[in-house]
């Protein structure tokens, strides 16, 4: 097995804990692989798992792994959906490439990001599915719309044809601990069901990481997004 595997392998035992742990069923929560900095070889390791939705932070870096992914796979002659998901900043200049290439944008925070992502979408790939990104803990430099704005903007997102707005993501600073946490990822789960009451559907709650899923998927995550306990420590980030 390899170390990716293995890693895999643990990450997806911590899930299924902590959903007993929750009373929830280990089935409720997604595992997103984010396979940022990391190269196209370690991705296709972790589809040969059954991994199949990975999350990339640097846009133009994710569409050129998509495309040695692909050949990859063609050549080991291995078949599995795959799902891309765009998890950093997201700017008016990279809006296309997002739209063409990803089947999820969750980190959309704003209505002119959304609109372009709405027009830009090619007619012949389903609606791109949409988290708007919340700055849940207050943290000044974080991208992220401010929680009383997000109702309005989901509305307004709601509303866009080309696009299917399924729900919130956020990244809290890390918490001292397990309560601390909870507490943070409670007010996502909160606006999540205040959104909700107000007619949205929405059915994804995409928070929790490395290292604090379990107080995540205890508040009601639906995405738990995992880079460096599957791939290991990040280098250089640019
Ligand atoms: C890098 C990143 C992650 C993964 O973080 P780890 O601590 O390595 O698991 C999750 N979400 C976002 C938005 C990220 O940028």
């Amino acid at each position: 097995m390899t170390m990716i595997a293995a890693h895999i392998q643990t990450v997806r035992a911590r899930i299924e804990t902590a959903c007993l742990a929750a009373g929830r069923a280990p089935g409720t929560v997604k595992l997103l692989a984010v396979s940022k900095t990391f190269g196209a070889d370690a991705v296709v390791q972790a589809i040969a798992t059954g991994q199949t939705a990975f999350g990339e932070n640097y846009i133009a870096e994710a569409v050129e792994k998509m495309t040695a992914v692909r050949e990859s796979l063609l050549a080991l002659s291995l078949i599995s959906p795959i799902e891309w998901h765009c998890i950093g900043p997201i700017q008016s200049n990279k809006t296309r490439l997002v739209a063409e290439n990803f089947d999820w944008a969750q980190s959309v925070d704003r209505l002119k990001i959304a609109q372009r992502l709405s027009e830009q979408r090619p007619p012949h790939l389903h609606p791109l599915n949409i988290c708007l990104q919340v700055n849940v803990d207050g943290g000044v430099n974080k991208s992220g719309v401010e929680p009383d704005a997000v109702l309005g903007l989901a509305q307004a997102v709601a509303k866009l044809p080309n696009l299917r707005l399924r729900g919130l993501m956020c990244i809290p600073e890390n918490a001292p601990d397990f309560i601390a946490a909870l507490a943070v990822f409670t007010v996502a789960k909160d606006l999540f069901n205040k959104i909700n009451h107000e007619g949205l559907s929405l059915d994804t709650l995409s928070m929790g990481m490395s290292a604090d899923l379990e107080a995540a998927i205890h508040a009601g995550s639906t995405i738990v997004r995992v880079g460096s306990a599957i791939f290991g420590d990040r280098h250089s980030v640019t």
